[in-house]
């Protein structure tokens, strides 16, 4: 999975700072997907010339590709002028994205939060970059991790934590069925790792005192 480019680093000059963050341009050929698409259908036995079918291949091969492409957004961040030093937390940030391992998708909410240092991030930016990291193949485990990574090293606060939990469909409707699980995972960074009385306030907040301590 290749990193987001970004420049570094911010600037302690004037707000606003609007970093493009963008995924390396990848190389999506519509007409090659389609033709794979009817491919693994024929190939599965079913039937693409009836009525109701005949246009499937060419819609599957466009929703997996929107699925899997991310659309660049700016990295919005002021001078935290007032020196606000409290949490700032978004909750139930939609996850919407697609497991490597089976190509089926996971859904379910982010919880982030981080604490400021010499600058603050757009209150949307933070739903920007989860969906920024949600739409690639992924694994729960690194999605969580990149959007951590990401606001550590590019809005350098003091600290960050982000919570997701979601469902995946390659266990809830094949495999084992374990339909209605959820799966969390946590990554904590900076103040929020280290400092007992942030890391639980941040886990109080988001209501997981009890899952991830
Ligand atoms: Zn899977």
């Amino acid at each position: 999975m290749s990193q987001a480019a970004l420049p570094q680093p911010a600037p302690s000059g004037p707000a606003p700072w609007r970093p493009r963050v963008a995924h390396p341009e990848a190389d999506v050929d519509l007409v090659a997907a389609e033709e794979a698409a009817a491919d693994l259908l024929r190939a599965l036995g079913l039937p693409l010339g009836t009525e109701a079918m005949i246009d499937t291949p060419r819609r599957m091969a466009h929703a997996l590709a929107e699925m899997v492409t991310a659309p660049p957004f700016d990295f919005t961040t002021f001078t935290n002028a007032e020196g606000y030093d409290e949490m700032v937390l978004v909750e139930d940030i939609a996850v919407r994205s697609v497991c490597e391992h089976h190509m089926l998708p996971f859904t379910g909410v982010a919880h982030v939060g981080y604490l400021p240092g010499d600058r603050v991030l757009g209150l949307s930016k933070l739903a920007r970059l989860v969906d920024f990291y949600a739409r690639r193949p992924q694994t729960q485990e690194r999605m969580t991790t990149q959007v951590a990574d990401h606001l550590q090293r590019h809005l350098t606060p003091r600290g960050v934590g982000v919570i997701i939990e979601a469902e995946h469909t390659c266990m809830s409707l094949r495999g084992a069925r374990a339909h209605g699980t959820r799966t969390v995972t946590s990554a904590l960074r900076g103040h929020l790792r280290e400092d007992p009385a942030a890391r639980a306030e941040f886990l109080h907040l988001t209501r997981h005192s009890k899952e991830a301590t």
